[in-house]
């Protein structure tokens, strides 16, 4: 992030080539959104050992207590956003 944008005062400029927007210019809002998706497939839980989903859980929770808050929370979430003046040349 551009420390110079993050002034109020500031005037707006471009994250791609840091170009000012001109008053009543037009620019874009580029919004990037990466959501982990679930494929749809569920184990049968009914052939499987009574505490094998205890199991589960505890090794999935053992495996993610050493990953800080942030971490974990861009491993399923990511989101990312840019004002761009997008050049037509
Ligand atoms: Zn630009």
């Amino acid at each position: 992030m551009n420390k110079k944008s993050s002034s109020a005062k500031a005037k707006l400029r471009c994250d791609i080539c840091g170009k000012r927007f001109k008053k009543g210019g037009s620019r874009y809002r580029i919004n990037l959104e990466i959501i982990s998706d679930f494929d749809g497939h569920i184990e049968d839980l009914s052939k499987k050992p009574e505490d094998y989903l205890e199991k589960k859980m505890d090794k999935i929770l053992d495996e993610t207590k050493e990953m800080t808050e942030k971490e974990l929370e861009e491993e399923i979430y990511l989101k990312r956003n840019w004002l761009v003046c997008i050049k037509k040349n």
